[in-house]
């Protein structure tokens, strides 16, 4: 797998001067949220700010507490970097709490941050709540609409839609559904179900594109989600359309997925690093 848009190890040596904003959760584990977010902003060459929603005490085991952030503390770290730095693009992650989402709403439509890639995230792979129930109706009101790419897996399509997604029509039409709530483009992620690819499709209204990819075995994905979500992005902040930007996104997920690790005594990380393996001082 070769991408000529993608940085070369020579390009991580001059300044970056493309910037991504991650909206979204602290993994104090390190493999997922705004940890996540930033490897792979820094792997995808380019500059990577964040505003943080809520830090979550976690380990490889999962999640045993969660304190949010005040609404206003999100907001204002959003404007702080838009204002001064600028931002190429976003994406948002564990928004939390109604009031959080109101808020990023808020500050995503004062300041015009655009392209925004949501990754409507609702819980962690052990099960562990990471939005108040409370909190779907706020993301299908107000962030939703907002979204250039939405990026759910089964279990956020259930949440947001009420699809049981089994076969391929069923994530068609939850792409229909998910569409006519307002963001631009659809990615329905596969790799929850089972078969041999891990097929996600893409939806912009018109027509549906499958992206399918081999596999893994690995219980290790942790930040699989985030990861896909964050190098999208970075691929907007550098440029690309949306559509090269998802296939670049998946690349650069899919490699992570192979070269994920065990860590702790549960689920580990993806391998954020693949692309910079040959950097000088890089350790894995
Ligand atoms: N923790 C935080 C802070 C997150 O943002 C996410 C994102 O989805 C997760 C955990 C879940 O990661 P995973 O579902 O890959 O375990």
């Amino acid at each position: 797998m070769s991408d000529a848009r993608l940085p070369s190890a020579a390009e991580f040596n001059v300044p970056m001067t493309a910037t991504a904003l991650t909206i979204a959760g602290s993994d104090s584990g390190g493999g997922a949220g705004i940890q996540a977010d930033l490897k792979t902003f820094l792997a995808c060459g380019v500059h990577g700010m964040s505003a943080i929603t809520a830090v979550t005490v976690q380990n490889s085991l999962g999640v045993s507490g969660i304190y949010e952030l005040p609404p206003h503390a999100v907001a204002e770290q959003i404007e702080s970097v838009v204002t001064d730095i600028g931002v190429g693009a976003a994406k948002t992650g564990m928004l939390a709490s109604a009031a959080i989402i109101e808020a990023v709403a808020d500050a995503v439509v004062r300041l015009g941050v655009h392209p925004l890639v949501v990754d409507p995230v609702a819980a962690s792979q052990h099960g562990d709540p990471l939005l108040r129930p409370d909190a779907l109706a706020a993301l299908r009101r107000s962030i939703l609409p907002l979204a250039d790419l939405v990026t759910p897996n089964t279990d956020e399509v259930r949440l947001l839609t009420g699809i049981e997604v089994g076969t391929h029509a069923d994530m068609r039409e939850a792409a229909r559904a998910l569409h006519a709530m307002g963001p631009a483009w659809v990615l329905v992620k596969g790799g929850h179900l089972t078969g041999s690819a891990a097929t996600d499709l893409l939806y912009d209204g018109t027509g549906f594109t499958e992206l399918p990819s081999r596999r893994h075995g690995t219980p290790h994905t942790h930040g699989s989600g985030d990861t896909l979500a964050a190098a999208t992005c970075a691929a907007l902040a550098r440029g690309l359309d949306m559509r090269a930007a998802v296939h670049s996104g998946k690349e650069y997920v899919t490699a992570a997925i192979a070269g994920s690790y065990p860590l702790g005594r549960g689920l580990g990380p993806v391998g954020h690093f693949w692309r910079v393996r040959d950097l000088p001082g890089s350790v894995n």
